[in-house]
């Protein structure tokens, strides 16, 4: 059976991307293979894409796919962008990351938001392909649901009234960021 590395220490975005991916692979964790997280010194989502890409495929003679990802909020400028994961480290957890969040919100009128997902893989050969999804949204006025993992209970997606948050994993894998940027992937890419 092929192998591929999924690039992330996050559990979340591991079972969404083994989902994503075709069933012929064997969907390996760094976990497992006990390989660490490299630092995430990039600016963008791209580059902290490509960074983790190349960094896990030094260790492993097969394809690699990982992302970079978080959530942009308009009112806040943008942030916690590329910070979301430290941002929920710097509270303590999601939870309180999302208290954050909503308390800063409270008086503005704009709570739009987008999830975005740069999404880079490498092959067999050591190309490497980087694409981006992004999701609009809004945040809700509460904490809503306990599926899914990290902001998902404060992010509804443009058209929806549900938060991820309340939302079925198989609904939430087939709109989400990480889902369109995959399917550019597939445009540009035979996985
Ligand atoms: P990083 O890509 O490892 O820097 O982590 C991205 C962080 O963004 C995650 O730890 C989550 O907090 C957040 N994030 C990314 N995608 C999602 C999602 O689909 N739902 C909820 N939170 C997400």
């Amino acid at each position: 059976m092929k192998k591929i590395l999924i690039g992330t220490h996050n559990n979340g975005k591991f079972k969404e991307i083994a989902c994503l991916l075709p069933k012929k692979y064997k969907k390996i964790s760094p976990i497992k293979l006990q390989i660490k997280s490299p630092k995430e010194t990039g600016k963008t989502f791209r580059s902290n894409a490509k960074l983790k890409v190349k960094f896990f495929s030094k260790f492993v003679d097969y394809a690699v796919i990982s992302d970079d990802s978080g959530l942009c909020i308009k009112a806040l400028n943008n942030r916690p962008g590329i910070f979301s994961a430290r941002l929920a480290k710097k509270h303590g957890s999601f939870f309180k990351a999302m208290k954050f969040i909503l308390k800063n919100l409270k008086y503005k009128k704009n709570r739009s938001a987008t999830f975005v997902c740069s999404l880079s893989y490498k092959d067999e050969k050591g190309v490497v392909t980087t694409v981006q999804g992004i999701l609009k949204g809004t945040i809700s006025t509460k904490i809503k649901g306990r599926k899914g993992f990290g902001y998902d209970p404060i992010f509804i997606p443009k058209g929806k009234s549900l938060t991820f948050g309340q939302m079925s994993k198989v609904k939430k894998i087939q709109m989400d960021h990480r889902f369109l940027a995959y399917k550019e992937l597939l445009k540009k890419v035979k996985i």
